[in-house]
């Protein structure tokens, strides 16, 4: 029997794929043209190279057609943009998506910016952080965040009210994140406070935290006297860590050192089988709400 105080692991997979057959039962429902996606991948960072081959798997299995478009790690600037321009003009792609990291002489940043904002189906566009900031709805809100955000509600782990400290500013994750928990909705209305590098004494911040989420990119860097008990963690890093008796030679361990923390929680995500699997989850959301509202405008 599993003691009275055990954490309620929350199963990203589970969730993740309950996600995914709603997406699926609303894409076999479209007669004519399904939602299309484009992966753009540059260079063969081998993280990068499975993030694409999941994405294209999983658009697959839900009726979303999909097609990787790979370029060599030295493609110049106008090069890329030229494509990324093509894609914007051919209707049949509602979502294009540029896997970082990009090779250095490439600024993201600029990459992200060609693309249609209406075909941001990663959230990234600036327009689509105004949208955000603004609450505005029709704009798209990077994957990982939105997932988040819907694993808590699915959940049931209400956020309204509740102290939120979100460790990292990252413009994928931690502002994104910040800013949705923050909005006037039933699951935002948190009191958020974003950590980072610079943050002094951030135990002394984490511990004061209802819900505490870590998007760091170090592995096991929360430790159980960083949380306060009973608190909701979410682990959002993915860190692979050289492991010579994994199958892979590396093995994937999140931002939080979960057998210390665990004990200590209402509520946990695992890595891997937490954020991981929400973030494609909510791609193919997002994917689907940009065939939607380009539907919509064509009428
Ligand atoms: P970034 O490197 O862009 O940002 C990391 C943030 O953590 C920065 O804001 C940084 O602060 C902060 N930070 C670093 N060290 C410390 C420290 N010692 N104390 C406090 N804050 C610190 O990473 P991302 O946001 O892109 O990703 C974060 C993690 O999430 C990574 O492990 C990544 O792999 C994972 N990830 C997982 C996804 C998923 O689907 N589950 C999707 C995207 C990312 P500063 O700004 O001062 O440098």
């Amino acid at each position: 029997m599993e003691p009275a105080n055990a954490p309620n692991i929350i199963d990203g997979n589970r969730i993740a794929e309950a996600i995914l057959n709603e997406v699926r039962e609303e894409v076999a429902t479209i007669e004519g043209r399904k939602p299309g996606v484009v992966f753009i991948r540059v260079g063969e960072d081998p993280a990068s190279r499975s993030y694409v081959l999941k994405k294209k798997k999983v658009s697959q299995s839900v009726g979303i057609e999909s097609e990787v478009f790979v370029y060599p790690k030295n493609i110049t600037r106008d090069e890329l943009l030229a494509n990324v321009d093509a894609f914007n003009k051919n209707p049949s792609v509602d979502g294009i998506l540029v896997q970082s990291p990009m090779p250095g002489h490439l600024d993201e940043s600029e990459i992200f910016n060609a693309i249609d904002p209406l075909k941001d189906v990663d959230g990234f566009h600036r327009i689509n952080s105004g949208k955000l900031f603004q609450e505005d709805e029709d704009g798209f809100v990077p994957c990982t965040p939105l997932g988040v955000v819907e694993m808590l509600k699915r959940s049931g782990i209400a956020t309204s009210g509740k102290h939120v400290v979100v460790i990292g500013r990252s413009l994928i994750v931690g502002k994104p994140l910040a800013m949705l928990l923050s909005r006037k909705h039933e699951w935002g209305n948190a009191t958020v406070t974003i950590c980072h590098s610079r943050s002094s004494d951030l135990a002394s911040i984490t511990r004061t935290a209802d819900i505490l989420i870590a998007a760091i990119g170090r592995p096991e860097f929360v430790k159980a006297s960083m949380v306060k008990p009973g608190a909701t963690v979410i682990d959002v890093g993915i860190n692979r860590v050289a492991d010579a008796e994994a199958p892979k030679g590396y093995r994937l361990t999140g931002d939080v050192a979960f057998d210390e923390v665990a004990p200590l929680c209402k509520h946990i995500t695992p890595v891997p089988g937490g954020v991981g699997p929400m973030t494609v989850a909510m791609l193919m959301s997002n994917t689907l709400k940009a065939y939607r509202l380009r539907s919509a405008s064509e009428i």
